[in-house]
């Protein structure tokens, strides 16, 4: 705790500032508002150019006044005041330093109205320059703003109070993220004044002095005032540097201590055997180990047979066979006595895991009855599926199942993470397609062992490395670079309807091509049906720019399937419909259907989209593939051409040409790269978005920190956090440090100190 950071604000701003500051930014700390930071930082001798001004967006500019005019309403009382203001300086025979060269262009120039603007009317007078701040808008093709808030910008150097004009116009002024309420200069003010009745000296500084002289870093006090007040540039990058590598520390020393913990914590030893199921399994196996299933399986062979945890990150694109490297992790648990748990995303996917592994075990996979006698090699192992929508009775006896130790794998959805749930000797948590599942749900598994279990999660969305050492940055990682051989291309193709209608028939006839040579073809819909908002997958938000677009009906699964079935191309053929909102026994007689080939086609939602494994579909048919996410396009198309067939994905759209949403379609067209589309995709998206809810445990989203931009500081950061965690695992040493991750960790926790 530091009495000067936790300090309520109205104690050093006033109880009136203190209320507008809390109203509009939701900040009551000293805290809060010193990390508060300016988002860029304008120079007085730049002008902004109004011709580059965006459009309905809040925005801070200096322009100068080329006219004023006052005049009385005709309709109610009151007056309008126009200003014309303009970003062309050249006139005023003024000099500035470091300014943009307008001549030559053609100046813009923005009408502002104030309704009833004394202020505007005696201060803005022609010549004069101020700082505006406000909503842009256009009318009849002229730029206004609607009474901005404004402030004189006192920089004219004839008339300046003698400060030197050269210095006073490279001051930087900041820009801080403001609304139309509370201006950027007002939180500028406030700022300032904090700094002054602050004792800055007394700040914390969670940067060990040594890594402070290393990188040469301003002290901390300096790093606050210049980052809200400096007076070059110069300035205010130093202390962006200093206080971003302040953020990555505190962000990876969080993740080394939770790293430290969960090394230190004792986990049950799982000794590979010989003689057991893995090796029965190995003997069996219809195919040979890529080389890189080889090694990730003895690095965890290896680490399962120590006796702390292992925690680790499993990547590999879509198809590179994880499932067959965590079943053996998993036989070599059981081999030593323990069970083993798959949580899956889906309810889909948790049955077909549970398909496909006891059909890849054969005659290992016990079912209870044999009891363990099954199999020419005499070892069994009984698989389990507990899902929340089963039957009661079949649910109660999985669960009992899991809990006498009868079940060795079981198989699940969240439904695992119930209080009902527990484990006769937990020793192994899998955890498929993670990017659904966060921080807290692992712990939630986690704490259903005796002892801490050992943990594999396994991830197709190719993670770029920063956001590994931080979204991830508790466990270690492995990746699955190649495909197992014979695997197919998949060639992608933008089907857009917008340029040519006529497509919209071939896709129909292109399908029954493919069931006519005997291949099976999937049909995804945004949306189940015509009154819906679309389905996206939990935990998924719909990419941007998804919402509100043109209010035309979107593709929805039960008006495909009506639709399809009238189709005369695909006449006669067996198709059949899957989404979330199906009876469970539905959903698994149709995917078995399918599965089978007596289902040729099948028209569903996003339920397919990870792991569902059929080799003989070949083509894929995605419509309003806008609606989509790049990765989720990625996953989708991933399920076809599994079978050594070359699989086809047609990306259909009606949004016309160049609309800014057909840029992931063309970026998933371009290239198959998982690791391209991954960075592509986060570029698309918002830094929150990338960190959500499972970043580290904590709540509170990054500052200055950006995961794609700052590799090299996270990189740093990481090493120094691993080096002082490592010397002092409890942090005594480093009480500042210490404090600084508590406060990262549990943010509210500062909402109760201190109010009066
Ligand atoms: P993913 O990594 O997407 O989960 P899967 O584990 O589902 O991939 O594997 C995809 C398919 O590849 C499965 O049918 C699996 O049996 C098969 N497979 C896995 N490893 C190999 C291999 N080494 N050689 C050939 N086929 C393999
Ligand atoms: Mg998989």
């Amino acid at each position: 705790m530091n009495a000067e950071l936790d300090l309520a604000l109205e104690r050093r701003i006033g109880k009136r500032s203190a209320a507008v500051i809390e109203k509009h930014l939701g900040i009551t700390t000293v805290d809060g508002l010193l990390n508060y930071f300016p988002r860029r930082y304008m120079s007085r001798g730049e002008l902004t150019p109004i011709s580059e001004l965006p459009l309905d967006e809040d925005v801070t500019l200096i322009a100068r006044v080329l006219s004023s005019s006052t005049r009385t309403m005709q309709a109610r009382r009151g007056t309008i005041t126009d200003v014309i203001v303009s970003d062309d300086d050249g006139q005023q025979g003024l000099r500035l330093v470091g300014g943009r060269d307008f001549r030559g262009k053609v100046p813009g120039t923005l009408k502002i109205s104030f309704f009833n603007g004394y202020k505007a009317k005696t201060e803005l007078l022609q010549g004069r320059r101020a700082l505006f701040s406000g909503k842009v808008t256009s009318f009849k093709g002229q730029l206004g703003l609607t009474n901005p808030d404004f402030q004189l910008v006192d920089d004219d150097p004839f008339t300046d109070s003698g400060q030197d004009p050269e210095k006073l116009a490279a001051m930087p002024i900041p820009v801080y993220p403001a609304t139309a309420k509370l201006p950027s200069w007002k939180i500028q003010k406030t700022i300032a004044t904090l700094l002054e009745t602050l004792d800055l000296d007394a700040l914390p500084d969670p940067v060990p002095t040594e890594v402070s002289a290393r990188e040469g870093f301003l002290p901390v006090s300096r790093a606050y005032r210049l980052i809200h007040v400096p007076e070059s540039a110069d300035d205010w990058r130093r202390a962006r540097d200093r206080l971003r590598y302040h953020e990555a520390l505190v962000l990876q020393s969080a993740l080394a201590r939770r790293r430290a913990q969960l090394a230190a914590e004792e986990a049950t030893a799982r000794r590979p055997v010989g003689d057991g199921l893995l090796a029965a399994f190995d003997a069996n196996l219809p195919f040979t180990l890529t080389a890189g299933q080889s090694a990730v399986g003895q690095t965890l062979a290896a680490e399962l047979a120590r006796d702390t945890p292992m925690n680790r990150l499993l990547q590999g694109e879509v198809g590179s066979g994880k499932t067959v490297v965590a079943l053996r992790a998993m036989l070599q648990v059981i081999d030593a006595g323990g069970q083993a748990a798959l949580l899956a995303p889906t309810e889909v996917l948790a049955a077909q895991h549970f398909d496909s592994i006891r059909r890849s075990l054969g005659a290992l996979s016990g079912d209870g009855l044999l009891g363990g006698l099954a199999g020419g090699s005499g070892v069994s192992v009984q698989v389990t599926l507990l899902t929340g929508s089963m039957p009661t009775a079949a649910r109660r006896q999985a669960m009992l199942d899991a809990a006498s130790g009868t079940a060795g794998i079981i198989i699940g959805t969240h439904a695992l993470l119930g209080d009902n749930v527990s484990f006769y000797d937990l020793g192994l948590i899998v955890v498929d397609e993670q990017h659904r599942f966060g921080v807290e749900q692992r712990d939630a598994l986690r704490a259903k062992a005796r002892k801490p279990p050992h943990l594999l999660v396994m991830t197709a969305t190719p993670i770029p490395r920063t956001v590994a050492m931080t979204v991830f940055g508790d466990l270690e990682t492995s990746t699955l670079s190649e495909l197992p051989k014979g695997r197919a291309p998949i060639t992608t193709h933008l089907v857009g309807l917008a340029e040519n209608p006529a497509w919209a028939a071939r896709i129909w006839a292109r399908a029954r091509e493919e069931i006519d040579a005997g291949r099976q073809v999937y049909v995804v819909c945004p949306k189940i049906g015509t009154d819906d908002d679309g389905d996206f997958s939990p935990g998924e938000a719909a990419p941007p720019g998804a919402e509100g677009e043109e209010g035309r009906e979107l593709a929805s699964v039960t008006a495909v399937v009506e639709h399809l079935l009238a189709e005369p191309s695909l006449a006669g053929v067996p198709l059949a419909p899957l989404h979330g909102r199906q009876e469970p026994e539905l959903k698994t007689e149709t995917m078995a259907g399918f599965t089978a080939n007596r289902i040729k086609l099948l028209v569903s939602t996003t339920v397919i989209e990870v792991g569902v494994d059929v080799h003989n579909a070949t083509l894929m048919v995605i419509l309003d593939a806008d609606r989509f996410g790049i990765s989720q396009l990625h996953q989708l198309r991933g399920r076809v051409g599994r079978g050594g067939l070359p699989g086809t994905c047609l990306l259909v759209t009606a949004l016309e040409p160049g609309h800014p949403s057909r840029r992931r379609l063309e970026a998933v067209v371009a290239t198959t790269d998982g690791f391209v589309l991954s960075q592509e995709d986060l570029k698309l998206r918002r830094e929150g978005d990338i960190l959500g809810a499972s970043q580290s445990g904590g709540r509170s989203t990054l500052k200055l920190l950006r995961v794609l931009e700052h590799e090299d500081v996270i990189a740093r950061a990481r090493e120094d956090a691993q080096h002082i965690v490592g010397g002092d695992p409890l942090l005594a040493g480093h009480p500042e440090l210490a404090d600084a991750i508590e406060k990262y960790l549990n943010p509210e926790k500062e909402a109760f100190l201190e109010r009066g």
